[in-house]
């Protein structure tokens, strides 16, 4: 049985699975203070140590993602304050011999999606999460696109669509994608949750704008073969629809991409494409151990 740990930053995910990536059991925890998440992810585990081959950690960042950095392992310059320079792989390992794989929540919900959902069978993946902030992964034949360190496509640069004069509300750069529609933007931008508007509010519009240049920045720039968009706004299913007419417009066919009703999509896996890629990973990462 593998081990799957969903860290985000208001809950953490744990889950037990077996080989066919069916989630056996799962519970979750808010995320407060290392010390305290920690023992209940530890305890939690614990229960089913005998049968545990394997654990899979996706997690909120940013991360060391570098096998030989010192700091491998770590959450590191993360604003959640109690959680900066935090030894994410060491602590666990203190509890648990075990072969642990480690990348970001994103990269792990595109590995879910890639093994078992919207990317099944394809070659290059792209996973993007609309929620409390925006994070982006991608994966291009099983391996995770990555260099000095794990993409951010999040605070990719937008331009503000014509009918928005709001400055965006990420503390970096103001008006970044995840400044212009995250979840907290929305909110802030109308002074209600993006779950209390309606499906005809205006404002869907310009959200599906930010998320259209998303996907026309992502096009252009990996040529994937399929872009996922989840996470909590994307819950509003009429959204989609406008995305793609918003990414027409961009795009102004300048390339011809996959059929967009396939190519820019929601996670067929929804909430578990997460926890799925963690157990996943932690699949390989018992394979190659
Ligand atoms: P997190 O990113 O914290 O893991 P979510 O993906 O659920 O969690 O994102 C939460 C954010 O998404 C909040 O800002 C919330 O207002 C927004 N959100 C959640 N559900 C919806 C919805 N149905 N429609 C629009 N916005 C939503
Ligand atoms: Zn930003």
């Amino acid at each position: 049985m593998y081990g799957a740990i969903e860290a985000g930053g208001t809950k953490f995910v744990c889950a037990i699975g077996t080989s066919e990536l069916e989630i056996l059991e799962r519970e979750s925890f808010p995320t407060t203070t290392p010390v305290e998440t920690m023992a209940l992810v530890v305890e939690f585990f614990k229960k089913h140590q005998a049968q545990l081959e394997s654990i899979g950690v996706g997690s909120f960042g940013p991360i060391d993602i570098h096998r030989d950095s010192k700091t491998y392992g770590y959450i590191t310059s993360t604003p959640k304050l109690a959680w900066q320079n935090f030894d994410f792989i060491g602590s666990l390992k203190q509890h648990f011999e075990l072969p642990i794989a480690w990348t970001t929540d994103v990269n792990a919900a595109c590995f879910g999606e890639y093994v078992a959902g919207n990317g099944k069978g394809l070659s290059s993946v792209v996973y993007y999460t609309i929620g409390t902030g925006i994070g982006g992964g991608a994966l291009q034949e099983g391996k995770f696109v990555e260099g000095f360190s794990h993409p951010e496509m999040g605070h990719m640069l937008v331009r503000n669509h014509p009918a928005d004069d709001f400055t965006g509300s990420c503390p970096f750069h103001g008006n970044c994608l995840e400044g212009m529609a995250a979840g907290p933007a929305i909110e802030q931008r109308l002074g209600r949750k993006g779950q209390t508007l309606a499906e005809d509010d205006p404002f869907w519009e310009i959200e599906a704008e930010y998320i259209a240049q998303c996907a026309y920045n992502t096009t252009l720039m990996l040529s994937p073969d399929v872009i996922i968009f989840g996470g909590g706004v994307m819950k509003q299913q009429h959204l989609m629809m406008k995305v793609h007419q918003a990414f027409e417009r961009l795009m102004k066919s300048y390339v011809k991409t996959p059929q967009l009703s396939e190519y820019i999509v929601t996670p067929a896996l929804e909430d578990n494409a997460g926890t799925i890629g963690c157990l996943a990973l932690a699949r390989e990462a018992k394979l190659h151990s």
